[in-house]
């Protein structure tokens, strides 16, 4: 027997999936239709043009029917081979799987350690490089939003880095979490892979999964990579000339993106990412009024995606995460990995505004308060008094007159 109906919405309010907003799930509701007709390459030759504009590149964006993990492998075995050496950095448990996945793939994985409380160190990555004499570093591996921490590395400042070590090594950026709320550059930033999946930033349910490609990443797989089929580049950016995919598409899912970017462009990204930072801004103020800490430790890295917040000690995060689901019928992030029961997550982005802030936080500082946590009980008021201070980035201004 199914749960008793719960009036209202459900608060999603995990780091993604996101809230899917009702004009994306209205685009995903139209008939499928065939993916070798005229129809359907209309679509994808206007959306991949689209959809570049979002990773901001004009190079190459391969769409997959996936979830994020899939793009994360793909970006592997298209540009590095078995035995290959790559760099990785342990920022959180995302960055973890990644370099799993890479050692599980046969790559010789140098994984830089972390404390799970800040980014990716430039200077690390220029010291490393550095020291790679014989130039064995095949690629870079950055996760730029770490989701399980709350913690945005600075792609820009390791690009740099790379570049003063005067390393040919491939940069990859996971932007899983990040893509569509804060800005991301693929091409000013010379990432050759960026890594990205749907059901974050882009709104949509999950199922997509993204590579946007450098020409350098490109060559890079032309001449080898993995022995690979369903993920190789080369036969979909060939199928894409004309609009179509060598499988069969995740149509109904490709109908979503097309509205999600419409959406997004009406906004325009910056007012995204300003709406974005300044849901943060809101978050943390509240959690510093509440007498906690979050988990990020340098204020540069602090995420626009998602607040970690620490629970004191003898206190567990998840029985408080349980309460708040079963009283107020809101979903939080779990601390992940290492970070299970110590932190529990807040996701402040995707179809987002004020009083969903708001809404969300007054079911946070009840929720702690109820599970008899150690709080001020000011985090809600600081967090109003932090929104009615600025306007919004974009919500103010409605659809923009064509
Ligand atoms: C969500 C997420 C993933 C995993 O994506 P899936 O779609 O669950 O496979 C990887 N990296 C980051 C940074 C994420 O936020």
């Amino acid at each position: 027997m199914s749960a008793p109906h719960r009036a209202g919405r459900h608060f999603l309010q995990i780091p993604g999936p996101t809230n899917v907003p009702d004009r994306i799930l209205r685009a995903i509701a139209q008939p499928t239709i065939d993916h070798r007709g005229p129809g359907f390459a209309e679509l994808t030759l206007a959306l991949l043009p689209a959809v570049g504009r979002i990773f901001r590149t004009s190079e190459p964006v391969i769409i997959y029917p996936s979830s994020g993990t899939g793009a994360w492998e793909a970006a592997l075995v298209n540009v590095l081979a078995p035995g290959d050496r790559v760099l990785a950095f342990e920022t959180g448990y995302f960055a973890a799987l990644w370099q799993e996945m890479a050692t599980r793939l046969g790559l010789q994985v140098e994984f830089a350690p972390g404390d799970w409380r800040h980014g990716v160190e430039p200077e690390i990555v220029h010291q490393r490089l550095v020291t790679d004499r014989h130039r064995a570093i095949k690629a870079v591996m950055v996760v730029h939003n770490e989701t399980s921490t709350g913690v945005t590395s600075r792609v820009p400042e390791i690009r740099a880095a790379i570049d003063a070590a005067g390393h040919p090594a491939l940069l990859l950026v996971d932007t899983i979490s990040s893509l569509a709320s804060i800005d991301y550059r693929h091409d000013e930033w010379g990432v050759d892979v960026t890594v990205a999946g749907s059901q974050k930033g882009l709104m949509l349910p999950p199922g997509l999964g993204f590579n946007a490609v450098s020409a350098k990443a490109l060559d890079a797989a032309e001449q080898g990579g993995f022995p690979r089929s369903y993920f190789d580049w080369g036969p979909i950016i060939a199928a894409n000339r004309d609009g179509f995919y060598p499988y069969t598409p995740a149509t109904n899912l490709l109908y979503g993106l097309r509205e999600a970017i419409a959406m997004l462009e009406e906004q325009t990204l910056p007012a995204v990412f300003a709406r974005h930072e300044r849901h943060a801004q809101a978050t943390r103020a509240a959690v510093a009024a509440w007498g906690l800490d979050v988990l990020c430790q340098d204020e540069r890295e602090q995420s626009a995606v998602l607040t970690a917040v620490v629970m004191p000690d003898g206190h567990d995060a998840d029985a408080v995460r349980d309460r708040i689901l079963e009283r107020f019928n809101m979903s939080l992030g779990a601390g992940l990995g290492r970070l299970k029961g110590r932190v529990f997550r807040i996701g402040h982005l995707g179809d987002f505004n004020d009083l969903m802030l708001a809404g969300t936080l007054c079911g946070v500082e009840m929720g702690l308060a109820l599970s008899g946590v150690p709080i001020a009980r000011d985090g809600v008021a600081a967090a109003l008094a932090c929104l009615e201070t600025t306007a919004c980035g974009d919500s103010a201004s409605g659809p923009r007159p064509a």
